[in-house]
């Protein structure tokens, strides 16, 4: 029945009909549009498809750049009905054939698919339907293609077109490389009368001129269709407390779908738990689900309105729901690719939708190390981390993130007006100053360390392993206290996405400085750097601050000693800590100094301060031992 109705419709629009119409050049479009009615019910193409359509039925070799959700697929589906040979789609996931050849076989076209998961049965049927011409497209794995069998099978067939969905998956270039899809290059030669096609959405240059180098040696024309997303909203928030900033991204958006990505599998667990308990819908979904945990969130997702995905990078793939109102990453994707890929899943149906991005420097330290421990040579290394640069640069931007995100495709673009940076710009400052601070701190401490100690060695943090190294002994020491923590860590961040910081894994996470880094500290260069909007300096806090860790220390004379100061400087009307900092008070209340001698060795007592304030201290320390004394004696 099914092939019935589709051999009516397909003689309708037979290629010799459409050859014909074609070549004397009138009513193609027309008739195309029909077929496009016919066959699948849209009654306009969208951007882009019909040029590649008719590039496919001219047979010519062709490699299609389009962003997710471009509606890649009936760019070759739509040929492959009107051709009159039979089209070989090859696909790396058998999830991603199991729902085009459903998605097909609902529109009761002539598709099937075989692959590893069918039994061999079902696969031998599939075979003979495509044998006898009853069924036109045939999806198939690579690795089933390329077996000496199958394909002295199809040289018997008249195949007319091969098509390499997802076909950055060919190159070494592309973020996910699969070795079995290198051999796809092989089917130019063994069948001289086919053509190809090959499909994907994320592909650099190099990437391109490598897919076309493979699989149509070099002679394949490259269709590019911008990868803007005019109705995806882009926004970067910086960590500090994801529970909290979650609850603040999702406010508003109990109703809608959307997909949170997180990084690992424990994680969508922990974060799904805890939307759970504060009143959202949401589900869990990672790899090392049982395949029925997560066809069955799958499903829920795409039938139950309002609920939220909280998956890793194996949610996706194939995911064509159309109003998926927001994408949350809760920390940094592995590449530009990737992370375009996963927000490129928001408002396919063209209404408005937003991405959010949460990251810190924690996400930056663990992608590095997934990209070190991970397989592949270290040129694949080297590139992954170039990746990854381009989107740590891409979320320290201060100007539109559109423009970022695009400009790594290599496409140029007005500013969105639609991105947080466009919203509410970042004001920038010379920073060079604090640069060099920071710079100088890192490489007088050998560039052995990580960002934590840095900080505290600009800070004056005399923590212990400050002390250990002797690092509160350097120029350097306490030199950046009249900046907060978190600017310091902030400027961290804005140094590595500029380039001029990187992080040696090979030293546990040190901070190094970069040749461009290097100009900085010189002079040579200045540092432009985005406002930090992060509290004022806590220093003077540690003035009513007393660290647990002084064990010597006695605490009733601490706070004679301090009740001595707050005389005095009511006296003197002034700050207390102009007189001594706690810190000084601390050490006296340790060391409890007998003499004036001994009292000048306490830090922060000088030769002034002990004219002026020696004798008086000194007494109420001995005032203090005498008291003692006298306890210990009755
Ligand atoms: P891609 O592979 O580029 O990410 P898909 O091929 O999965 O995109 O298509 C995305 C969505 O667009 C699908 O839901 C598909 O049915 C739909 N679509 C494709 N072409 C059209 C069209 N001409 N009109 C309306 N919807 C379309
Ligand atoms: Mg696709
Ligand atoms: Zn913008």
């Amino acid at each position: 029945m099914a092939g019935l109705s589709y051999k009516n419709k397909y003689e309708r629009y037979s290629l010799t009909n459409y050859k014909i119409r074609y070549f004397k050049r009138y009513d193609v479009a027309e008739d195309l549009k029909k077929a496009l009615k016919t066959y699948f019910g849209f009654s306009k193409f969208k951007v882009g498809q019909e040029e590649i359509v008719n590039h496919l039925l001219k047979r010519n070799n062709l490699l299609a750049v389009m962003p997710t959700g471009s509606g890649k697929s009936l760019c070759y589906q739509l040929p492959a009905l009107l051709l009159n040979g039979r089209t070989i789609i090859v696909s790396p996931l058998i999830a991603l054939m199991d729902d085009q050849v459903a998605y097909l076989q609902s529109l009761k076209l002539p598709a099937d698919k075989i692959h590893s998961n069918r039994t061999y049965g079902e696969n031998a049927s599939v075979w003979r339907c495509f044998m006898d011409g009853s069924t036109k497209i045939l999806y198939i794995s690579p690795e089933r293609l390329m077996t000496r069998k199958m394909l002295e099978a199809l040289g018997n067939l008249p195949i007319e077109m091969f098509v390499v969905d997802e076909a950055h998956c060919i190159s070494k270039w592309g973020a996910s490389f699969r070795p079995e899809y290198e051999r796809l290059s092989e089917i130019q030669e063994m069948f001289p009368d086919a053509f190809l096609s090959a499909f994907t959405a994320t592909a650099d240059n190099a990437t391109r001129q490598d897919i076309v180098q493979k699989l149509m040696a070099g002679r394949g024309r490259v269709v590019l269709q911008g990868f803007d997303r005019p109705n995806l909203s882009l926004s970067v928030i910086l960590k500090n407390n994801w529970k909290r900033q979650l609850l603040e991204v999702l406010d508003g958006r109990r109703d809608v779908s959307g997909i949170i990505y997180t990084l690992s599998r424990k994680d969508t667990e922990i974060v799904s738990d805890f939307l759970n308990n504060k009143g959202f819908t949401t589900l869990p979904y990672h790899a090392g689900q049982e395949g029925e945990v997560r066809t069955s969130s799958q499903d829920r997702f795409m039938t139950e309105p309002g609920l939220i995905m909280v998956a890793t990078i194996a949610f996706g793939m194939g995911i064509d729901k159309p109003d998926i109102r927001f994408v949350v990453h809760t920390s940094l994707p592995g590449s530009m690719e990737a992370f375009y890929q996963e927000i490129g899943r928001a408002g396919r149906d063209d209404h408005a939708a937003d991405t959010i991005l949460l990251y810190g420097l924690d996400d930056l330290v663990k992608r590095r190390r997934m990209i070190e421990q991970g397989a592949g040579d270290d040129g694949h290394k080297f590139r992954e981390n170039k990746r990854l640069d381009a989107l740590l640069a891409y979320c320290e931007a201060s100007g539109c993130r559109k423009k970022a995100l695009l400009s790594y495709f290599g496409e140029e673009t007005d500013k969105c007006g639609n991105c947080d940076n466009c919203i509410d710009p970042p004001e920038l400052f010379d920073g060079t100053v604090e640069a060099q601070i920071l710079l100088s701190a890192i490489t007088r401490t050998g560039e052995y360390f990580g960002r934590v100690h840095v900080v505290d060695v600009i800070l004056g943090s005399s923590t212990d392993k400050v002390r250990k190294r002797n690092h509160d002994k350097l120029p350097i020491f306490g030199k950046g206290q009249e900046q907060s923590k978190e600017f310091w860590m902030a400027l961290i961040r804005q140094l590595f996405a500029s380039g001029d910081l990187y992080i040696d894994l090979v030293r546990h996470g040190a901070l190094r400085i970069t040749e461009s880094g290097r100009k900085i500290l010189s002079g040579e260069k200045t540092f432009r750097c985005k406002k930090i909007i992060a509290p004022k300096s806590k220093k003077r806090k540690t003035e009513t601050f007393v660290p647990s860790n002084h064990t010597d220390l006695n605490q009733d004379l601490f706070n004679q000693l301090k009740q001595l100061r707050l005389s005095l400087a009511q006296e003197k009307k002034v700050p207390a800590f102009v007189i001594f900092s706690d810190r000084t008070l601390i050490e006296m209340a340790e060391k409890k100094p007998k003499t004036l001698p001994d009292l000048l060795l306490i830090n922060g007592v000088g030769d002034k301060k002990l004219d002026q304030y020696g004798r008086i201290f000194l007494g109420s320390i001995l005032e203090h031992l005498s008291q003692q004394d006298s306890e210990f004696i009755t």
